[in-house]
């Protein structure tokens, strides 16, 4: 699935410091919903999460090593 801003229910925003982010891939790996790295290295995710994906957002800023990805919300 290609990131994309989800439509509607959101209550969860991600945002990545890119000034941080060293592109490991960690995010993609465990959220594949909402984080991208594509072939021209870059970082694309969605900014707005729907609920069901609430987890896998956590999941993604637990695991970045560079501790770029901030979340901010009434889901957390
Ligand atoms: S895991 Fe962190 S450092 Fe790696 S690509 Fe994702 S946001 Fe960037």
């Amino acid at each position: 699935m290609s990131p994309r801003r989800a439509l509607h229910g959101s209550s969860l925003t991600i945002s990545v410091n890119n000034g941080r982010c060293h592109l490991y891939g960690v995010c993609q790996y465990e959220a594949p919903s909402l984080f991208e790295l594509t072939e021209d290295e870059r970082l694309r995710y969605v900014t707005e999460v729907i609920p069901e994906y609430a987890d896998q957002a956590k999941a993604a800023a637990m695991c970045c090593p560079m501790r770029a990805i901030q979340l901010s919300g009434e889901q957390l």
